[in-house]
């Protein structure tokens, strides 16, 4: 059992009663057989805002002393209620989101402000659909679709055997019915022409009418408005129906529902006829036995269908759905989010264990120089398969090098040089790292800001479809639009050529004129083509930042897998030492130089250039700060290139939120080579020079001068173990 299941007490604390007293009160109704108590607050109806809000406190807090409960698990069913209930010291807080009640008649304005500020308290948000959930997701990092489900043995009872309830007097004629609320949300003008067109079908209608003046339903001699009736009873109800139905106005109050009396009526055999409420078209259109209807004459058109079908033909697809929708299931995934939370909430940060640093040998086989993925590979390969002593060092004081990650100061995992995502097409990079770590699997995605909007990196469909307004269906239709302002060019050389020669000059300068030229501060036409062909433009609307076949990130982040890849007892660390400090020791008679190659040889032929940043690390006191992890802003007048959220990338569920904002610069640490044809050729003297040095090889990013991924200077590193352990001879079989 859970830690959070059956085993605890459960007080539903209910919406309040006026009341005539002088006093305000708790009434207590527990529920028979289970360890369930309604509570039910009374305030004297004079009261104000003010005072029904203290008085409400005031009740809360007796009742939990009186019942001796502390540090509560508070569960919000309205944002209503966390107005009083928000001091409440709580082990977790779970919004249960049902409905968008703010757009319901006569909802109260401070709904809005209460849900906002209960969204960013609450440590795990439920949404009851996927509506909802689309509407939602953005606004908390925490948070997750959970359709209505179905206790299909008690609605299937109605199936067979089972008298009918009726409280009518009108038993000829077929029977379309109806349960639930009665207020705004149902179609009375739909309900009143089926019923005008079909005065031989009865329409029932089993359910509370709210908010609605008596004058306002309509009046007809088949049109039965019989009441609110238990949930207990409602099988009986549905038994003598033909054809259930869900006439709902198709409004701003039912843009979001997800009616759970879809499968309950489904349950109990009944065919739906509905009006389009996303959800139902969404989760139930495509069955069979489910009408979807949205003018009256289709609503007849559709009953009537409705009325003809066999169960046989229909009973058996609806009963294989239903099969995977129990409340035990939905029960369980609840139960199951709770626990992290709870857990979360109480136990401090893991941080992993220190991997060995300092020297242990006066000589090695091998010193490698820099931590990064390309030397931290070759440590380990070297190590662990090559039997070798390493000294691996690195001038800054951590490992994993650009890909270092770690817990700032609130305690959100963050990338110190700007986010890491990790993606490849190579099954045999995955496997090699996936000994070092889990994966959490993650899809990147990127906004662009252009102007007030926010559109898809790449470029794709959708992107033009906000851009410009319109409603290009296909990518056909996208292609032509392209085609039609493509600047074709003969030969492609430069970054600029391959964006103009696809796009044309126009989404050329929104997209990437600026951005380059902030962020290599050279003009696209000055880089090797290479660059910008990096985030091809597509057709399509998938919005994903790569298409690769693997994409996902180290579950405890980069840094616990650095720690658990050099874990090993021939692996020597040095950390916070620069190469030229230990260089004249002459400790090992091979060295893998990962740092910059024209370092290495004091920039004999000029120094290479490079591209840095500066970071900017912010915690907010908000729970989500932006839709996606990473939001660029290509317009030259922003300073900075993009700003990262990185709780997106690592999953992290937290009260605050980490983002980074990213300046690119000409002095600084050396993070990206500059591919332009001058830097290949100057790179070229020093990797002949290089040629001459046996005893030294240049490995990685800047070792090689190359603008490589991670999964890249991983194939480069392994490649290049390969190449040390295996004989000439046999290399040169593989390459015959
Ligand atoms: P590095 O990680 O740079 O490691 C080299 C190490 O050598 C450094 O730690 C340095 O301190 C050390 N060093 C250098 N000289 C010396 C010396 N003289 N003495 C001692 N130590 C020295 N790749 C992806 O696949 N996905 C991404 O999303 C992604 N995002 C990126 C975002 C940014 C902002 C940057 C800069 C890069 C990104 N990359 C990404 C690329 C990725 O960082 C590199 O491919 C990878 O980290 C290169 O590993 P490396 O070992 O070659 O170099
Ligand atoms: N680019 C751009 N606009 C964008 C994104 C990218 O102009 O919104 C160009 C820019 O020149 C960038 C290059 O495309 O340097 C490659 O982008 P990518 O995201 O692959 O770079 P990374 O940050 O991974 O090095």
């Amino acid at each position: 059992m859970s830690r959070f299941g059956r085993d605890r007490q459960v007080f539903i604390f209910e919406e309040y009663i006026p009341t005539d007293h002088h006093l305000a009160y708790l009434e207590y109704h527990p529920f028979d057989g289970t360890d369930i108590v309604s509570i039910r607050p009374r305030i004297p109806h004079w009261w104000d805002e003010a005072q029904r809000e203290a008085g409400l406190t005031h009740l809360l807090r007796t009742m939990l002393r009186l019942n001796e409960i502390m540090r509560p698990v508070l569960w919000f069913y309205s944002p209503m209620m966390f107005g009083f209930a928000r001091d409440v010291e709580a082990s977790a807080v779970v919004y249960d989101c049902m409905d968008e009640l703010a757009n319901f008649r006569f909802a109260p304005p401070r709904l809005r402000d209460l849900e906002a500020q209960l969204l960013e308290r609450a440590d795990v948000v439920f949404t009851g659909g996927q509506s909802l959930y689309a509407a939602k997701r953005q606004l908390h990092d925490n948070i997750h679709s959970l359709p209505s489900s179905v206790d299909v043995a008690h609605f299937a009872s109605a199936r067979g055997g089972m008298p009918p309830s009726s409280d009518l007097a009108t038993p000829s004629g077929p029977k379309i019915g109806f349960y639930g609320v009665i207020d705004e949300r149902i179609d009375l003008s739909l309900l009143d022409d089926v019923a005008a067109q079909r005065p031989e079908w009865s329409l029932v209608l089993v359910g509370p009418v709210a908010k609605l003046r008596p004058e306002e339903l309509p009046q007809r001699p088949n049109l039965h408005f019989i009441g609110q009736r238990s949930y207990g009873e409602l099988p009986g109800y549905l038994s003598g129906w033909d054809v259930a139905m869900m006439p709902f106005a198709i409004n701003d109050a039912t843009r979001f529902i997800s009616p759970t009396k879809t499968p309950e009526y489904l349950a109990a055999g009944k065919p739906v006829v509905s009006t389009p409420v996303v959800d139902v078209v969404a989760s139930y259109g495509d069955l069979p036995g489910v009408f979807i209807a949205a003018t009256a004459a289709e609503f007849i058109l559709a009953c009537e269908n409705a009325l003809a079908l066999k169960a046989q033909d229909w009973l058996p697809a609806v009963d294989e759905k239903l099969a995977g929708m129990s409340w035990d299931q939905t029960f369980a995934r609840m139960s199951d989010l709770l626990d992290k939370v709870i857990t979360n909430n109480s136990q401090p940060i893991l941080r992993p264990p220190a991997v060995h640093t300092g020297r242990r040998a006066d000589a090695y086989d091998v010193v490698i120089v820099g931590a990064g993925f390309a030397g931290s590979v070759l440590a380990e390969r070297l190590a662990s398969d090559g039997g070798k002593r390493v000294l691996l060092c690195d001038r800054r004081p951590h490992i994993g090098g650009n890909a270092y990650d770690h817990h700032d100061a609130a305690g959100i995992l963050v990338h110190k040089y700007g986010p890491h995502i990790f993606h490849t097409n190579s099954g045999d990079i995955v496997d090699y790292l996936s000994r070092f770590t889990d994966w959490r699997p993650y899809e990147h995605r990127v906004l662009a800001a252009v102007e007030d909007k926010r559109v898809p990196m790449p470029i794709n469909r959708t992107t033009l479809n906000l851009l410009y307004g319109l409603d290009l269906k296909d990518s056909s239709a996208a292609e032509e639009f392209l085609r039609s302002r493509a600047e074709p060019i003969a030969e492609l050389r430069t970054s600029r050529d391959v964006v103009i020669n696809q796009i044309g000059s126009e989404l050329y300068r929104i997209f990437f004129e600026g951005y380059t030229r902030k962020q290599w501060g050279l003009d696209p036409s000055q880089l090797d083509k290479a660059v910008t062909a990096r985030v091809p433009t597509r057709l399509c609307t998938d919005d994903r930042y790569f298409l690769d076949s693997f994409q996902a990130m180290p579950l405890n982040g980069y840094t616990a897998m650095f720690e658990n890849m050099l874990d090993h007892d021939r692996i020597d660390l040095e950390l916070g030492v620069d190469f030229a400090d230990i260089r004249g020791e002459n400790l090992a008679p091979r060295i893998i130089y990962t740092g910059p190659i024209d370092e290495y040889f004091g920039h004999r032929f000029g120094a290479l250039p490079y591209r840095s940043l500066a970071f900017k690390h912010e915690t907010l006191d908000q729970r989500r700060f932006q839709p996606v992890a990473v939001v660029n802003f290509p317009d030259e007048g922003v300073p900075y290139t993009r700003i990262t959220e990185y709780k997106h990338l690592t999953g992290q569920v937290h009260r605050q939120t980490s983002i980074s904002y990213e300046f690119p610069q000409e002095q600084g640490d050396p993070y990206y080579p500059i591919p332009r044809p001058e830097n290949a050729v100057l790179y070229k003297r020093y990797a002949a020079l290089a040629d001459e040095h046996p005893g030294v090889s240049f490995v990685g990013r800047l070792g090689t001068y190359r603008y490589y991924n991670m999964d890249q200077v991983v194939g480069q590193a392994l490649a290049h173990y390969r190449r040390m352990t295996q004989p000439a001879s046999a290399r040169a079989e593989v390459l015959s």
